[in-house]
């Protein structure tokens, strides 16, 4: 049945209920629409962390870090490419962002560090708990505290306008029925591309064929619903792959692996790449090996450290000797080769220098048995590109003039990420410019 609101939003992941959370508080009266029977969306999938610079955490450990620091390192690893304005505000508004969420209920004050980052400030939930479905089970929460609306099996098919303002959404439901969600703003908020290979391949005809780590909902809907409003489109064709992803089961390893140690080796035995170097470096790297895939070799003792890891090993993923040998005759690796790359890397550990990669952090020596390895290989995570938006996370149309009403965030919109996404920084996007969009909203609609 038709109804009216003040602001419909499209997509309840982490940007579509961070908007909705602070829309709320700030008055005014939202629905959300989630064409999925669930909530949470690609971000359902977050394992790792949410970066954020100048945090009271990192001051606790005498970790020195700014959000310039955060920039510089955000620019470099998104190869320039990056919106500087949007950028700014990311890293700026990072650690506020980062409380905010703790005020709603999260903990984030574990700290360590992803690829391509000088200082550790990938804040990351306590006992290694994957930070998605910690943040999820947050704002789900607050979502019923406030009795916020949110319909489920809720496809938004349609943004209604009046010229260049936004008037609603057409909606159907997961039983065919079609109606209107009047409303004063609209969010969309509904994530990227990542699942739809027809539009990944339109952009980037080189991955065909590659897997994907995301929801089979990530198709990328609001792309054609916005053409009609002649909205700007940035950096379509940039398009992560994450380099650690079990091949076939599409099953992500987390980068936290590498960071605490684990190494790459192919099927030589030898180690290729600074295992921390940014995502598409690494997935560039392991493409040159021998069957286009590597293995992560790594120790009891990272498992000892990381919580998190016992969930591929509950679902099978790993393979797991009492000797490195031993292991090397499990994944097929030359075996004398693979132990003395370990050696190696426990010396290089020793004298605190990667002499062959650089790799900065050698987290532990690999010594503590048993030893685990999985097959990885990259497949597609993020899409950088999509809708363009200013500042307030308004949309902007071809001319650069905003669209009335229409406010975008999170894996939806382009620019943030430039050429490549660095790892922690999809939490730090969604919550900065999911709250960004849910505070003007609220003020448009007032
Ligand atoms: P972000 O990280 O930007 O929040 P997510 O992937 O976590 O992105 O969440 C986006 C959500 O939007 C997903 O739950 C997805 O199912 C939902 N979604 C995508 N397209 C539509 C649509 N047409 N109507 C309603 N919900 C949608």
């Amino acid at each position: 049945e038709d109804t009216s609101t003040d602001i419909v939003i499209i997509g309840a992941g982490g940007a579509g209920l961070s908007a909705a959370i602070e829309a709320t508080n700030n008055g005014a009266k939202v629905i959300v629409v989630e064409k999925n029977s669930f909530m949470g969306g690609n971000t359902n999938f977050a394992t790792g962390g949410m970066n954020a610079a100048g945090t009271k955490y990192q001051e606790a450990k005498g970790i020195k870090d700014s959000p310039e620091l955060f920039y510089k390192d955000t620019m470099a690893g998104g190869h320039n490419k990056n919106n500087p304005e949007l950028l700014k505000v990311l890293t700026e508004k990072s650690a506020e962002t980062l409380y905010w969420l703790e005020s709603l209920g999260a903990n984030l004050s574990t700290i360590s560090r992803s690829g391509g980052q000088s200082a550790d400030r990938l804040h990351t939930a306590p006992g290694g708990v994957p930070v998605g479905g910690h943040l999820m089970g947050v704002f789900e929460k607050k979502i019923k505290e406030l009795g916020i609306d949110v319909r489920l099996n809720t496809k938004a098919i349609e943004i209604l306008s009046e010229g260049n303002r936004v008037t609603g959404i057409k909606v159907q439901t997961s039983k065919g029925q079609v109606y209107t969600i009047n409303a004063k703003a609209v969010i969309i908020a509904s994530g990227g591309f990542g699942a739809n290979q027809e539009m990944v391949t339109k952009y980037r005809p080189d991955l065909k064929g590659f897997g994907t780590t995301n929801q089979p909902g990530a198709t990328g809907d609001a792309f054609a619903m916005v053409e009609k409003l002649d909205v700007a489109l940035v950096d379509m064709k940039e398009i992560q792959t994450h380099p650690t992803v079990v091949p076939v089961k599409n099953e992500l390893i987390t980068e936290g692996v590498r960071g605490e140690g684990a190494i790459l080796v192919n099927r030589a035995g030898k180690r290729f790449i600074n295992e921390l170097e940014t995502r598409d470096v690494v997935s560039q790297a392991i493409l040159k090996q021998e069957g286009k895939t590597a293995f992560l070799v790594f120790d009891q003792g990272i498992v000892d450290r990381m919580a998190s890891i016992k969930k591929y090993k509950d679902a099978g993923l790993l393979k797991e000797a009492s000797t490195i040998k031993e292991l090397a005759g499990k994944i097929g690796v030359n075996a004398d080769e693979l132990e003395k790359t370990i050696n190696t890397y426990n010396e290089y550990f020793e004298a605190k220098k990667d002499k062959e990669f650089g790799r900065r952090v050698l987290a532990e020596e690999l010594t503590k048995a048993p030893f685990y390895a999985v097959e990885v290989g990259p497949a597609i995570h993020h899409t950088m590109g999509g809708i363009k938006i200013n500042t307030n996370a308004q949309v902007l149309n071809n001319s650069g003039r905003v669209i009335e009403g229409l406010y975008a965030a999170g894996e939806v919109t382009g620019g943030v990420h430039g050429g490549n996404r660095i790892g922690g920084n999809a939490v730090a996007d969604i919550t900065v410019f999911g709250r960004i969009a849910g505070q003007n909203a609220a003020k448009y609609v007032k």
